[in-house]
């Protein structure tokens, strides 16, 4: 284990990797939480821990008496992320960097007693996933985890497609994220994301400029949109992911090559995933094929191990001159998610802490599988079925 031949001289370890570690998060710093649990090895470290990390830093501003001046959060967001209600956001000042805006969110939503719920589903903070072991190695799945997982990843599957089959112009994404609640449900599942660091829907909708981590909201999609659905489902006691980005009504002709050109992009990820391969290998296959397009790749967001724990090791990076480290093995199980920007590869976060959009305000696509190693090559577990809606053109022979 890394470490424990050399201790740091000031004795912290990378909450991500265990490393020894120099960094710390400056939010952390702020907010002067423990540095135990603030300490990282590398940017990249901090970067890719970011989404799980930063319940730590609302975890602090929920239980401190005084949380009016805590930083980029508004006030009202830490209300409607605490209490679970609606809200109506009045626009905080924030340098809008395209048009789309937030919208009304809807209360959360309820989940039967009978469905088995992740740790986070009362309280909004995973408890095991961040302090596991799985952060820094890499699960060689069972047979039976394996068959759990495929089971998994046919409901969310099929979860996705129902919610692909409502989008049109009219409907809001609010909608999107009940039905993806209601099917999640009705097939015995939990929606993975409710809840997790207090996130307040059961999927995310990204639309135009959003890379990632849109909140469903009650903004109708209008004609020329473009907007991603990213679905996981935890049942039988495995996380399943994945996403897919589709067109409402008629998208001009750079918007469609940019989501055609992200549909390929993991294609060829997929491609060369095989016991071997190393991590690293997969973002240049990713940038290579996104920059032959003229466009850029995200880098805040990566692709990750998933199990039993819904982020895990391995963390993929999708873009070129990556530090991933590793190689892939049989009967590991990692998603591989880019997104893909039509302008500049930077991002910035909404005031709610979640809507990660591009800085220019140019449009991002992104597709995302659940993948297993096997011993020639690779399973996609949340493939496309028989079943599955006819969107996207260019699977038309
Ligand atoms: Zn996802
Ligand atoms: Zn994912």
């Amino acid at each position: 284990m890394a470490g424990d031949s050399d201790v740091p001289e000031n004795n912290l370890f990378c909450v991500n990797c265990a490393k020894p570690a120099n960094l710390q998060c400056p939010k952390c710093m702020n907010l002067k939480l423990p540095r135990a649990g603030s300490a990282f090895c590398s940017q990249e470290c901090f970067k890719s821990s970011w989404s799980s990390h930063k319940s730590v830093h609302l975890k602090a501003k929920l239980s401190s008496p005084d949380t009016q001046n805590s930083g980029s959060l508004s006030e009202g967001w830490l209300y409607c992320l605490k209490s679970g209600q609606a809200w109506t956001p009045k626009l905080p000042y924030f340098d809008w960097t395209g048009s789309l805006r937030p919208s009304p969110i809807s209360k959360k939503q309820i989940v039967p007693d009978h469905i088995d719920k992740p740790d986070w589903a009362d309280d909004g903070i995973p408890k095991i996933e961040p302090n596991s072991v799985l952060q820094y190695t890499v699960e060689v799945k069972t047979p039976y985890q394996i068959e759990r997982m495929r089971e998994t990843c046919h409901i969310a599957r099929e979860v996705l497609d129902a919610a692909a089959r409502i989008i049109q112009p009219g409907v809001t994404t609010d909608e999107i994220d009940r039905v993806v609640h209601e099917t999640t449900i009705a097939a015995g599942g939990y929606p993975s994301p409710l809840n997790y660091n207090f996130f307040p829907k059961s999927c995310c909708t990204s639309v135009n400029e959003v890379i990632c981590h849109g909140i469903p909201d009650a903004r109708k999609l209008e004609d020329g949109d473009i907007v991603n659905v990213d679905v996981s489902v935890y049942y039988k006691g495995v996380h399943a992911d994945l996403n897919e980005t589709y067109f409402v009504g008629n998208v001009d002709e750079e918007s469609c090559q940019l989501v055609k050109c992200t549909y390929e992009c993991l294609e060829k990820a997929i491609s060369i995933v095989k016991p071997g391969v190393r991590f690293r290998e997969i973002g240049e296959v990713i940038s290579r094929h996104a920059s032959m397009s003229g466009f850029s790749v995200a880098r805040s967001y990566c692709g990750h191990g998933i199990g039993e724990l819904f982020h895990c090791a391995p963390n993929i990076p999708h873009y070129a001159r990556n530090k991933a480290v590793g190689v892939i093995k049989a009967g590991q199980t990692f998603t591989i998610e880019p997104m893909i920007n039509a302008g500049v590869w930077r991002d910035r976060m909404w005031p709610d802490g979640w809507t990660d959009v591009t800085t220019d305000g140019k449009r991002s696509a992104q597709f995302e599988h659940t993948l297993l190693v096997t011993d020639t090559g690779v399973e996609v577990l949340t493939g496309r079925l028989q079943t599955s809606p006819n969107v996207f053109p260019w699977l038309n022979s």
